[in-house]
């Protein structure tokens, strides 16, 4: 198997220190999951407003938020508003085509403002976007998990976020999240050192995140915000790949079928061709109603044009 290891580039996004794993120089999604920001961990002071990220749009992608510390509210187009909690996921789906589209806000809350009584003046989170199928037509939409499946093996909480798994016990579990393309998601918390296997799917890309700690697999050591990618044909000879770390450690183990089309990325943009990505642009900052409204007073986002030289 081969195997590559991504670095992260490190960024803010709305007052927060991030690592941004994907997009990566010259590397493909994993799978339909084509970006991949891991927020925090911050702490803020009693009068610090954390995140605040103001009004902006999305355009053939979903959203996949997942919390593992402090609370966010969401405030989308469609006119939703949802306050999301650690260990739940946020998904929002902007939707296929120039018809298509949405826009959204997202802030930290606390004990004061929106935020349950033990809301942390903290954020940590995982934020990736799974680039949708353009030869689908896909509607907005926007979904809030509060349940998902969850079990433990040697010592190992995994919660699946996304997708169908089945563990080495052979319990088959599925998570409710809407899919458009075959995706897995699972976070792998570890509760003592130990060691877990964790199984790949026949035809997917795959991939680990370190999100707390450092994890061990095949005699190396691999840092928090490290993302192991392995490749299709790596693995076309093993099912499973055996990882090890210490208690605390948390990993995002990712997984997904291979999208058979181009994966371009231009701000908050997805699109097939670089053309859709120039009108969405024009769209956004002409006030286009594909991107509907948010009722927020926060800061309205514009969208920077294309570089010269673009790869379309
Ligand atoms: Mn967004």
């Amino acid at each position: 198997m081969s195997i590559q290891t991504l670095e992260p580039r490190l960024a803010d996004v709305g007052g927060i220190p991030i690592a941004r794993l994907l997009p990566n120089k010259g590397k493909q999604p994993i799978g339909a999951w084509c970006f991949l920001d891991h927020a925090g961990p911050a702490e803020f002071g009693e009068q610090e407003p954390g995140l605040q990220v103001g009004r902006h749009p999305h355009t053939n992608l979903q959203t996949f938020t997942w919390m593992l510390e402090g609370e966010v509210l969401h405030k989308d187009s469609l006119g939703n508003e949802q306050v999301i909690t650690k260990n739940k996921v946020n998904l929002m789906t902007a939707g296929t085509g120039l018809t298509q589209g949405i826009s959204h806000t997202e802030q930290s809350v606390f004990p004061d403002n929106g935020g349950s009584d033990e809301a942390a003046h903290a954020l940590h989170a995982v934020q990736l976007w799974i680039a949708l199928p353009t030869d689908q037509q896909i509607e907005r939409s926007f979904h809030h998990y509060p349940d998902l499946p969850t079990w433990t093996e040697n010592d190992v909480k995994l919660t699946l976020t996304t997708g169908s798994y089945t563990n080495t016990a052979r319990d088959t579990y599925t998570a409710p999240t809407l899919q458009y393309s075959k995706l897995v998601g699972i976070d792998v918390h570890f509760m003592q050192d130990s060691e877990v296997t964790l199984n790949l799917f026949e035809g997917f890309e795959h991939g680990i995140l370190v999100v707390v700690g450092e994890v061990e697999f095949k005699g190396k050591t691999y840092q928090q915000d490290e993302l192991i990618r392995f490749d299709e044909a790596d693995i076309t000879d093993k099912r499973s790949v055996q990882v090890r770390a210490t208690q605390g450690t948390r990993l995002m183990f990712l997984g997904g079928e291979p999208l058979n089309q181009k994966v371009l990325l231009w701000w908050n943009f997805v699109a097939d061709n670089k053309e859709d990505i120039e009108q969405s642009i024009i769209d956004w900052n002409n006030g286009h109603e594909r991107f509907g409204n948010v009722d927020s007073d926060m800061k309205r986002l514009i969208a920077p044009e294309l570089p010269q030289g673009f790869k379309g």
